[in-house]
C-alpha cells in the first residue's frame, strides 16, 4: 500500500460514489483528515477479526472480503467498488468475543485508489450529521439488497453459472478483458474446490469463451460469459445503472419493502 501525496481533490472524491452523493460542506468535513493510496492487486488491508481504524472509499479497482470458517472453509462475502465503502457502516454491537472485528479478510481484487478517512473523525461527523446518515443508510440499503439477492448462489447455483458471473463482475469493475485472477483465487472467492474451478475454466476454453494465461484469464467473449452467469447478473445491471447515475438515491416511500 503506497499513501499517495497527492491531496484529495472535488474530482477525485466525486470517483465514489458515496462521497459524490454529499454536498461540498459534508464532503470537505469528511476529507479534511483524508489520505489517497494506491490499491495494489493482493495487498491485505485488514485480516479478518482486527478491528479497523479507517474508512475506505473506493475511487477504481476492487475490494473484496474473505471470510475464513473454523473448518478452513472460505467464501467472499464483500465486494466493494466505487460504488460504496469498507466500514462505514456502523455494525450492531456483539457480545461474542470473536466476533467483534472484520467479518472477513479485506484484500485488494482489482488494483486502483482509494480515499481513506480516519473511522473516529467519520463517526464523529455521522453522529452530527443527518446528511452523512442518510447517505450511509442508501449504501447499507444496496449492500442489503445485494446480499439478498445473492444469498442463493452458494447453495442453489451451478459452480460454472457462478464462475461465469464472477468473472463478468471482475470485468465490470475492471473494465478489462484480461482479468488478474488465478484458479485458486476463484476458488476461494465462491468457496469451491480449485479442482472444480480449473474443470469448469477449461470447458470455458473448450467453447472459446476464455484463454487461460499465467496469473489472468482473457475474456474472449463478455457477452457470452455474462449470458452464461447465474441469475445474480442482474446485481451487475444494478452496479451499471448506479454507476452511470453517479449517486445514492434513499427511496423512502417503502415500495416493495417488508
Ligand atoms: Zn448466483
Amino acid at each position: 500500500m503506497t499513501l499517495q501525496q497527492v491531496k484529495v481533490t472535488r474530482d477525485i472524491a466525486f470517483k465514489n460514489l458515496v462521497l459524490g452523493s454529499l454536498s461540498d460542506i459534508t464532503r470537505n468535513q469528511l476529507l479534511r483528515e483524508a489520505k489517497c493510496i494506491e490499491l495494489r492487486k493482493g495487498t491485505i488491508l485488514l485480516e479478518q477479526g482486527q478491528v479497523s481504524n479507517s474508512v475506505y472509499f473506493p475511487t477504481s479497482g476492487l475490494l473484496i472480503g474473505i471470510h475464513e470458517a473454523h473448518d478452513g472453509t472460505s467464501i467472499g462475502n464483500t465486494v466493494r467498488g466505487r460504488e460504496g465503502a469498507v466500514g462505514a457502516i456502523p455494525t450492531a454491537r456483539t457480545l461474542h468475543p470473536k466476533r467483534t472485528g472484520a467479518m472477513g479478510r479485506l484484500v485488494v481484487q482489482l488494483p486502483g485508489e482509494a480515499i481513506v478517512v480516519g473511522k473516529s473523525h467519520f463517526a464523529k461527523i455521522l453522529n452530527d450529521s443527518f446528511e452523512l446518515l442518510r447517505v450511509t443508510l442508501a449504501h447499507a440499503a444496496n449492500v442489503i439488497k445485494w446480499h439478498e439477492e445473492t444469498q442463493n448462489c452458494s447453495r442453489h447455483h451451478r459452480i460454472e453459472n457462478r464462475i461465469a458471473y464472477w468473472l463478468s463482475l471482475l470485468f465490470f469493475y475492471g473494465s478489462d478483458d484480461s482479468i488478474p485472477t488465478t484458479h485458486a483465487s476463484i476458488a476461494e472467492v465462491l468457496g469451491v474446490r480449485r479442482e472444480s474451478v480449473s474443470m469448469a475454466l477449461r470447458k470455458f476454453e473448450e467453447r472459446e469463451f476464455i484463454k487461460m494465461e499465467r496469473s489472468k484469464l482473457q475474456l474472449l467473449s463478455p457477452e457470452l460469459m455474462r449470458n452464461y452467469s447465474c441469475e445474480c447478473e442482474t446485481t451487475i445491471s444494478d452496479l451499471a445503472a448506479l454507476h452511470a447515475a453517479g449517486q445514492l438515491t434513499l427511496d423512502t416511500k417503502l415500495i416493495g419493502s417488508y
